[in-house]
């Protein structure tokens, strides 16, 4: 019986600098000269084959599928083409594949360029603040400068991602600045409320929001499925009285001491699903609605990274749909949320021509009571934009040249 190293030197191609080998538990092996090495599994050669039968270059797009064989075809030969940059494989049904060296290294299975592509690429890591931390994280550009650089505008998208919120000043006294902001990053998000919302008291609200009373922390929208990614609020009119202030707290930091310091209550916020509800009508149309989601306030995304919280007292529906163990339960953790939420809010008040923008899965938001006066009405105009559409405007500002 042959030893292991007699079976990797008998498949082994050598050459000048890097050196390529099969393993017999599956792997193809690149070892490049300047030290890396490079593992993949056969069967993810064969699948991600780039030759014309098996790939579509000009839409990206696989050609492989089950009528044409399954993929685990074993490896016949491989050797690395010094001049090409290329591994060659050599397949036991004659197929032919070769990859470019650099193709190969984008898609290192290793951990650290794992890491990489999920935070150059994918999503920049949220930098969670607390009220101290909230001077240095605070980030402010220029209305017009957003408009008309795609610089700025990649780090205003930039600022949204990681520290979660961001104001824009100097923007005009035009209703349609939120609409604007929302096409420049790409699509509005049209909910029930319409194309774009206004927050302004208004006789018979038919929205808490629309009323001068305080409005505690909260998200928008716990009741839809897909939430409202962010949050375009614009100033056209602040109230003169002494209320009127924005409140913020960073929801990711919230759930995250929670975990640390209070595990359990972190346990029951992430598992328990509440009823988020709102019946009523709105919009242009004033069509009827009636919105329901089950949801815990604290949801982990695949990797177990908090992804979304919800929080809105005012559209918490008192059925609740869980044992009466659990409610009992969910209550004491949800009272820890909260108090830790308000100990950790930031106030500040926003001027006409100021446009907040916050990440509306992350923040909590609200705002101080107000009184509005003949002359001095506060009035706001708010719009959606989805995270869908602000990460890919956010990788074509970054990757413009991306192929695949
Ligand atoms: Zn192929």
């Amino acid at each position: 019986m042959l030893s292991c190293r007699q079976q990797i030197s008998r498949l082994l191609f050598r050459n000048a600098s890097t050196l390529a080998r099969v393993q017999a538990a599956g792997y193809v092996e690149v070892q490049e000269e300047q030290g890396d090495l490079l593992r993949y599994p056969q069967v993810w050669l064969r699948d991600n084959c780039q030759c014309a039968e098996c790939f579509h270059t000009a839409t990206r797009a696989r050609k492989s599928h089950w009528e044409r064989g399954p993929l685990n075809i074993q490896v016949s030969q491989v050797a690395y083409n010094q001049e090409k940059e290329q591994l060659e494989v050599l397949w036991q049904d004659k197929h032919k594949s070769a990859f470019d060296i650099s193709w190969l290294r984008e898609r290192d299975f290793g951990e650290a360029a794992r890491k990489r592509y999920l935070e150059e690429v994918y999503k920049p890591s949220a930098q969670l603040w607390g009220k101290s931390e909230f001077e240095a994280v605070r980030r402010e550009f220029q209305y017009q400068d957003v408009i008309h650089q795609d610089a700025v505008l990649r780090d205003w998208l930039e600022a949204l991602a990681v520290q979660g919120f961001a104001i824009l000043k100097g923007a005009p006294n035009d209703i349609n600045v939120a609409k604007h902001l929302a096409k420049r990053i790409g699509y509005i998000k049209r909910t029930t409320y319409g194309d774009v919302f206004e927050v302004k008291s208004k006789p018979n609200a038919g929205n808490y929001a629309y009323l001068m009373t305080p409005l505690p922390l909260h998200t928008d929208m716990p009741y839809y499925e897909y939430k409202a990614g962010i949050n375009i609020l614009h100033t056209l009119v602040q109230s003169e009285s002494s209320g009127g202030a924005n409140t913020l707290t960073d929801g990711f930091n919230v759930a995250s001491q929670l975990q640390k310091l209070h595990p359990e209550h972190f346990e029951v916020l992430r598992s328990v699903p509440v009823n988020w509800f709102d019946i009523g009508h709105d919009g242009d149309d004033a069509k009827p609605f009636h919105s329901l989601w089950r949801a815990p306030v604290i949801c982990l995304d695949v990797d177990g990274r908090i992804t979304r919280i919800n929080q809105n007292t005012t559209k918490r529906d008192s059925r609740f749909s869980i044992s009466l163990e659990q409610a009992v339960s969910w209550y004491k953790a949800y009272d820890k949320f909260l108090e830790t939420a308000q100990s950790e809010a930031v106030e500040f008040k926003t001027q006409a021509g100021d446009v907040f923008v916050f990440n509306n899965l992350r923040m909590l938001h609200g705002r101080t009571a107000y009184e509005d006066a003949p002359g001095n009405k506060r009035h706001l105009v708010g719009a959606y934009v989805d995270w869908d559409i602000i990460y890919s405007k956010l990788r074509t500002l970054k990757f413009p040249n991306a192929k695949d």
